[in-house]
């Protein structure tokens, strides 16, 4: 299989030119450059795509993506060193390494929501682990795939790291249908994910699926309800709910939920003013089309607060939204919008069950200050991962592995983990030639004692 515009990037790969260290960190550098060379430009397609302030473009994008470079280029030399391990008794006297091979050419495959730093941290561990990468970006964000298309055309040659845009359902097939990428990295929806996987498991590509699904945020009877409600607030109406790790319900102890939903009117108020729809730090909805299901979501519940839509400017108002069914379409689906519904609970048994009705969400987020529940959840609950008494912050850290289980993908990104992502590691053993028994070799007859003494 071949399609000649990706070829010169298999050759370039198999140069050997993106291996060496000095390189790596040379294109991360220049990468960092030009993010901020751009910064003006990139701020200005957020806001056309998601009328995202500058202030959040740089917190929960650009900064992302600068930090993500600086924290692989302190850790990266060491990284590449190819890691001397133990050798058991039957290879005496030889000597075992790993090394951390790159792929090749990797695809990686970004949704709208976080577009820039969805598409480019990705970028930087694939360059940090020393492949050739293929982009796309998403068509519904397309202010901001146009400026990264010029950041990457302008700082990267195209054998090296190339853009390609278009229409995902008919761009994607034909790219893979045409060319065998060494590694895909998918992040989006579960649907889009499933056939990703499919093409993929055709030519036996290793994917890694970063994907969505039913994040709870659980809140106990002996949480801090003030804390909890100005983080869930966050966690929920940044971006306009349209964040993977937003927490997508709540499930609040039925003697604390009162008080928890006029913490969160309050903190509402508090965050975007009486008309969030002139708030300086409130987004819109993507289009038309996501904008018509999250206002069908309304009709399946009491609206506690806000409620208030505006087609004309994609506005959806934070909402809180309770008496709603388990069976709604809104508990059934990720809601990736401003909508919060508020259901409770009595005990941990029926809490933990309407968890389970959608497994392994991506986020799971508890509010208590009893360790011992603390770890009862953890302990009970398969999640991509989460927060105590807080949310969505988890995503920052470098330390930790971002991905999900199950439903929710597979695989991690960031910090070192994202070098582990696209790398590969290469286990090679040496022999020196100065002793080599008779033993290890035939005719076995009569050694029988012998390989049961060392093979044990
Ligand atoms: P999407 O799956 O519709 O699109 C994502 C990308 O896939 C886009 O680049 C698109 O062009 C491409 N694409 C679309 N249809 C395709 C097809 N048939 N074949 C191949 N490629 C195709 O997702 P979206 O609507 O852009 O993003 C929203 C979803 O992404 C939500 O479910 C959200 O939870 C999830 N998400 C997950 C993470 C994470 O890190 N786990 C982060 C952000 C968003």
């Amino acid at each position: 299989m071949s399609d000649s515009s990706f070829i010169p990037m298999r050759h370039y790969f198999e140069s050997g030119a993106t291996r060496t260290y000095s390189f790596r960190a040379e294109q991360l550098n220049r990468l960092k450059k030009a993010i901020l060379h751009h910064e003006n430009e990139i701020n200005k397609a957020l806001y056309h795509d998601l009328k995202k302030s500058k202030e959040e473009a740089y917190a929960t994008e650009t900064g992302l993506v600068i930090a993500e470079i600086n924290y692989i280029l302190k850790n990266l030399r060491s990284w590449i060193l190819p890691k001397t391990t133990g050798t058991d008794l039957v290879n005496f006297p030889s000597g075992s390494k790993i090394y951390c091979d790159p792929y090749g050419v990797v695809l990686i495959i970004a949704p709208w929501n976080y577009p820039l730093q969805l598409l480019l941290i990705p970028l930087v561990g694939a360059i940090a682990g020393g492949n050739c990468a293929v982009l796309k970006p998403s068509e519904l964000a397309p202010a901001t795939a146009a400026i990264i298309e010029k950041m990457i055309s302008e700082t990267f040659s195209p054998e090296f790291v190339k853009v390609i845009q278009g229409d995902g359902a008919t761009v994607v097939p034909s790219m893979m249908n045409s060319f065998r990428f060494d590694y895909l990295m998918y992040t989006g929806s579960v649907p889009v994910g499933k056939s990703i996987y499919q093409l993929a498991a055709r030519d036996l590509i290793p994917v890694t699926l970063e994907l969505g699904g039913k994040s709870p945020a659980v809140v106990e009877d002996d949480a801090d309800i003030k804390a909890a409600a100005r983080r869930i607030s966050l966690g929920k109406f940044i971006n306009v709910g349209q964040t993977c790790v937003a927490p997508d319900y709540v499930l609040v102890h039925a003697s604390v939920k009162e008080k928890l939903v006029a913490h969160l009117k309050k903190e509402i108020l508090h965050f975007y003013g009486e008309d969030p729809a002139a708030s300086y730090d409130y987004g819109k909805i993507i289009n038309e089309k996501r904008f018509d299901r999250l206002t069908g979501y309304l009709k399946e519940g009491t609206i506690l607060h806000g409620g208030q839509t505006d087609r004309s400017r994609l506005y959806i108002a934070p909402t809180l939204l309770e008496n709603v069914s388990e069976d709604a379409a809104i508990m059934n689906e990720e809601i990736f919008g401003p909508i919060l519904p508020i259901l409770t609970f009595a005990s941990f048994d029926k809490a933990l069950r309407v968890v389970q009705r959608n497994p392994n969400p991506l986020s799971f987020y508890l509010f208590t200050s009893n360790k011992r529940k603390e770890e009862n959840w953890i302990g009970s609950l398969s999640f991509g991962g989460g927060c105590i008494n807080n949310t969505v912050w988890q995503f920052s850290n470098p330390h930790l592995p971002f991905g999900g289980v199950g439903n929710s993908g597979m695989g991690h990104l960031h910090g070192k983990y994202s070098f582990d992502t696209f790398t590969r590691l290469k286990p090679v053993l040496k022999t020196p030639n100065w002793f080599d028994p008779a033993l290890k070799y035939p005719s076995y007859k009569g050694k029988l004692n012998f390989f049961k003494w060392i093979i044990r």
